[in-house]
């Protein structure tokens, strides 16, 4: 019933949630954090690769917010580039492969933009790294955040959806860099699994 390329026809197992949606919800987020955060400059933090959609959605929004209200949230922007998984599994490590100095952090307001937590030890570890280039606050939009067993506890500040415990891919995010070019978010059947393996 949805429109996907070609060459994922046969290796997705279901959409979870539709590009309309997932656009609806990141402008009401975007409208939330519009509204919390008052008129002093942020720093929008965007975690790579996987967060780039949902980042780049989510300032286009903002800037939308900021031509059309009286209220204005200057916005600089940032990237920084993380890597924790192989095929479907958490290494265990986090990753920092690139980004500017986090010393241009200091004394700023960040708000880190992330694609999805699942146990949340990425973002605590990024939370603890960046503390010590002493931000003045620090807030964490997570366009998902699964609902596992293995969850550490942590939760972002703002979060997109609560998601079943499933490896999701699209809207960015990838299985082995594979099926970042899909609109809609999905689960990925065996034969997929099998076929983009790293
Ligand atoms: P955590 O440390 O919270 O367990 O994992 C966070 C990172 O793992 C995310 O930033 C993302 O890169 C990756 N990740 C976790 N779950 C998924 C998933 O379902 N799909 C994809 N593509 N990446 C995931």
């Amino acid at each position: 019933m949805f429109c996907v390329p070609k060459h994922y026809e046969d290796v997705l197992d279901y959409i979870m949630l539709p590009a309309g949606i997932i656009n609806d919800r990141v402008e009401r987020l975007a409208r939330d954090i519009f509204d919390d955060f008052g008129s002093q400059p942020i720093i929008a933090l965007c975690v790579l690769k996987g967060g780039y959609k949902f980042f780049t959605d989510l300032i286009d929004k903002l800037q939308t917010l900021n031509r059309n209200s009286e209220k204005s949230l200057p916005i600089s922007i940032d990237f920084i580039r993380l890597k924790s998984y192989m095929n479907e599994q958490s290494t265990g490590q986090v990753q920092i492969l690139g980004g500017d100095n986090l010393k241009n952090l200091s004394g700023k307001n960040v708000l880190i933009v992330e694609d999805i937590i699942d146990t949340g030890n990425t973002m605590r570890k990024l939370l603890s790294t960046l503390q010590q280039y002493k931000p003045n606050t620090v807030k964490v939009t997570s366009l998902f955040v699964k609902r596992t067993p293995k969850s550490s506890g942590y939760k972002p500040d703002y979060i997109g959806f609560s998601i079943p415990d499933k490896f999701v891919v699209g809207y960015a995010l990838d299985y082995n860099e594979y099926f970042r070019d899909l609109s809609h978010v999905c689960v990925i059947n065996e034969a997929g699994k099998e076929r983009f393996a790293a």
